[in-house]
């Protein structure tokens, strides 16, 4: 077996990593979406490296490419392939890029059998679905998400017709009970931390749990000029007193690395000269314990009544995505943190803010995942950038995490 060299497999990871960038919707900006022609593209080189790695490739009903080695059981590691709009050339393509350098680093003859999956699906960038190719793996997929469309209205179901699949196969793409042994993923922090700590690597402790809820406040609109302030039953003002409260509980909770965030807002009739008599806001709210997300949602709601109820306003809750946080696997932790301390790292442990394929992986097999540095946490964004160095001392984390694993 060759010797593990970060240094090297950095330069082909970023190699590797260059050779994908420019297979783009658009000329000068990433924009590669599931199901598109440069989907295919991309599909198309990866099952070239994944076959001169020594896998075996073959493509699910949903698109996601299966590069298999060995009988039996197996670990599987991957990411995706798509990206959002003027998206970074890291985000998920790290992660495929990797399984593949591993698996050509063991020659054929990895001492667990490998499937490296690369996925099409993770952004939801296309259809109003995310996580859908990593459902199917999981054996998980909603049959309804075949009826969403795209903003030109073609539906996911014809969409897999154009990329020659049948929904038929859909089922066939899951794995059978005891088939998948364990899941890991390497992907971008998409983050400032481990820059902030001057970690390369972290290990990610688990992938957060979402809320969020639209809130609609009721007031008056009237004259600019002739209601005086104490007689107004202004909506955009008891909207931002319950803005600040948003904010003031999640830094209450941070140490529960609880998040929150407002980031729609629109106030009605919309007017210079009008009070508003209707704003509506949106709460966007992570964290790793469920019952404290919902236990908090509880909360914001009824000091939002509070708030209300004092400036003479009606408020209503409209929940409209509840998303479980995914715990990773513990002992799969401890063994990436070991993998990652072979080569010097630290392996900070952190939650995943973020939404990744791990998390509906999570729900087949345990899984795990690590965390690249990225630099000054620039994600979804062509800024996106991750050091060659950093990238190879994640790839060869890895490696050493496949020679200690057993089944
Ligand atoms: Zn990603």
């Amino acid at each position: 077996m060759a010797d593990i060299d970060p240094a090297k497999l950095g330069a082909r990871a970023e190699t590797m990593i260059k050779a994908l960038a420019p297979i783009s919707a658009e000329p000068n900006r990433l924009v590669r979406l599931f199901l598109s022609p440069e989907h295919r593209r991309a599909a198309d080189l990866v099952t070239q490296w994944m076959c001169e790695a020594g896998l075996a490739v073959t493509e699910d009903a949903l698109g996601t490419l299966r590069g298999r080695i060995g009988e039996g059981p197996r670990l599987l590691i991957g990411s995706h392939l798509d990206s959002v709009a003027d998206g970074g050339n890291y985000d998920g393509p790290l992660g495929v890029i990797a399984g593949i350098l591993a698996a050509a680093h063991f020659g054929g003859r990895p001492p667990v059998p490998i499937d490296v999956l690369a996925f099409g699906d993770e952004e939801g960038s296309r259809f109003p679905s995310t996580l859908s190719s990593s459902a199917a793996c999981a054996g998980v997929f909603e049959m309804e998400t075949l009826r969403l469309a795209d903003r030109n209205g073609m539906t996911f179901a014809d969409a897999l017709a154009a990329y020659g699949k049948n929904t038929g196969d859909i089922p066939k793409a899951a794995y059978k009970a005891g088939e998948a042994a364990a899941y890991v993923e390497l992907h971008i922090e998409q983050g400032p931390l481990l820059e902030a700590e001057k970690q390369p690597l972290g290990v990610v402790t688990g992938i957060v749990g979402q809320s969020r809820v639209r809130v609609t406040v009721t007031g008056e609109a009237g004259h600019a000029g002739t209601v005086p302030m104490t007689l107004r039953r202004d909506a955009l003002a008891g909207a931002a007193a319950m803005i600040m409260m948003v904010e003031r509980i999640a830094k209450a909770n941070a140490a529960a690395s609880m998040v929150a965030t407002v980031g729609r807002i629109e106030a009605l009739p919309g007017a210079t000269n009008i009070i508003p008599g209707t704003a509506t806001f949106t709460v966007d709210l992570r964290a790793m314990s469920d019952k404290l997300r919902h236990t908090t949602v509880a909360t914001i709601q009824h000091e939002a009544r509070g708030i209300a109820k004092a400036r003479n306003l009606a408020v209503a809750f409209e929940p409209f995505h509840d998303a479980e946080a995914a715990p990773c696997d513990v002992s799969l932790q401890d063994r990436l943190a070991a993998a990652i301390g072979d080569f010097g790292g630290r392996a900070l442990r952190m939650p995943s803010g973020a939404g990744h394929d791990a998390q509906m992986m999570a729900r087949l097999c345990p899984s795990a995942m690590m965390f690249v540095r990225c630099r000054a946490g620039i994600s979804h964004n062509p800024a996106e950038y991750c050091a060659p160095a950093d990238m190879g001392m994640a790839v060869a984390a890895l490696i050493r995490f496949i020679e200690r694993f057993k089944l």
